[in-house]
């Protein structure tokens, strides 16, 4: 690399010494880790506690896939990189539009800038979709394990992944998907020895298993093998999450869902407001798209008050906030979250219409996130960290902490 330090985003990094790799672990409750390692599942992760670093901190709201992953490898909010969900309420389109375009990304990546300077930088994602984001700018291997088999050496900067890593191609939903990232970065820490490597899973099985659950705790055990092997391979470690997960349910399992859309048509009348779900994306099996976390977009600002007063006596609703505040407050780009935010309690999901949710692919009861309930989220280093910032640790300090504060 042909500098010691680097500055993206106003923050100032080390460049690695040596190999680093970060590790986001979808929708990682920081209790999977604590059941598995106490079932003894997780030799690697009981190990942290002697030679390494035990920390958690909090993610960015709203506490959902894409806002966060881009954090990370920004080191920062939405407010400076614009991704605050799957989708916003274009005004100039007057549409819905998907947010998964790097063109909506306003802040380059700590990854990309890296690659610049000289060094070597690979990605592996879970799914597709947030491929084109992590890797934007980046001159270096990024690739994803959905399309692992697409991957070339113009477009991915590596080919034959699949005989590489030696695993089939997964399926995206499965335990596998996430395994696969995994393997390919342990294929990559051998053969490519990258200086920042970046893996970000996939929440498929959080989604699908409690804490302490079989599914659960052999699914943290795998991912604990390939971890001791990284460590073994003389790799700087630094493990976030982008969420936390949790259970969305009554006592016998029925979701407890407020349908914003369906509320708000019947009490301000048809029109007046519109409910988008920025959970909502391509991939909505496992949860239905039903988060914790909602937008409204309210035709008449003259109703906005009205509107916020009314969603703030639905007693699953913890807080709303209008633009501004939650701007403020949650460090979101303002013209891109509607002119409310909606946040709901632990155990409520927020929906729109019951006619837009297809509940047929919830074979277990819903665990999921989007609210404040899931922003705390393990920050965990298989090294002594030093000068730790006594201040509120963010999941987007995972590179600094990896990078500046270990010996
Ligand atoms: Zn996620």
């Amino acid at each position: 690399m042909n500098t010691a330090t680097l500055t993206v985003n106003q923050r100032t990094y080390n460049t690695p010494g040596t190999p680093t790799v970060i590790v986001c672990i979808d929708g990682c409750e920081q209790e999977y880790i604590n059941q598995a390692v106490q079932a003894g599942h997780a030799p690697f992760f009981a190990r942290l506690s002697q030679g390494g670093t035990v920390l958690s901190g909090d993610c960015v709201m709203p506490s959902f896939t894409n806002p966060n992953n881009l954090s990370i490898v920004t080191g920062a909010p939405p407010s400076v990189h614009g991704i605050c969900g799957n989708y916003f309420f274009d005004p100039e389109q007057n549409a819905e539009v998907l947010m998964n375009d790097a063109r909506y990304l306003r802040a380059p990546t700590i990854l990309a800038q890296l690659a610049k300077a000289g060094g070597k930088v690979a990605v592996v994602t879970a799914k597709d979709k947030l491929r084109s984001l992590l890797g934007h700018g980046l001159q270096g291997i990024c690739f994803s394990a959905e399309k692992a088999d697409q991957a070339t050496l113009v477009d991915n900067g590596i080919e034959d992944v699949l005989a590489k890593v030696g695993l089939p191609l997964p399926s995206v939903y499965s335990a596998d998907l996430s395994e696969f990232v995994f393997a390919a970065g342990v294929m990559l820490l051998r053969t490519e020895r990258p200086d920042l490597m970046y893996l970000s899973t996939t929440d498929y099985v959080q989604h699908k298993f409690a804490p302490g659950t079989e599914g659960a705790n052999s699914f943290y055990a795998m991912m604990d093998r390939y971890l001791q092997e990284l460590d073994r391979l003389g790799a700087v470690i630094g493990i976030t999450a982008d969420h936390g997960m949790n259970a969305k349910s009554d006592a016998l399992g029925k979701p407890n869902i407020v349908f914003l859309q369906d509320l708000l048509d019947r009490t301000a009348g048809p029109g007046k407001a519109r409910v988008l779900l920025p959970i909502t994306d391509p991939y909505v099996v496992h949860h239905g798209a039903l988060g914790s976390y909602a937008t409204v977009y309210v035709s008449n600002p003259a109703d906005i008050p009205a509107i916020q007063q009314q969603l703030r006596r639905i007693p699953e609703v913890e807080d709303v906030l209008d633009r501004a505040s939650a701007a403020a407050r949650f460090e979101l780009p303002p013209d891109r979250i509607g002119d409310l935010v909606v946040l709901s309690h632990r155990l409520s999901v927020l929906g729109t219409s019951s006619s837009q949710h297809d509940l047929s692919g919830l074979t277990v009861p819903l665990r999921s996130h989007g609210g404040l309930s899931e922003q705390r989220v393990p920050l965990l280093f298989n090294r002594v960290l030093t000068d730790v910032p006594q201040r509120r640790l963010r999941n987007f300090d995972v590179i600094d902490l990896a990078l500046n504060h270990t010996a």
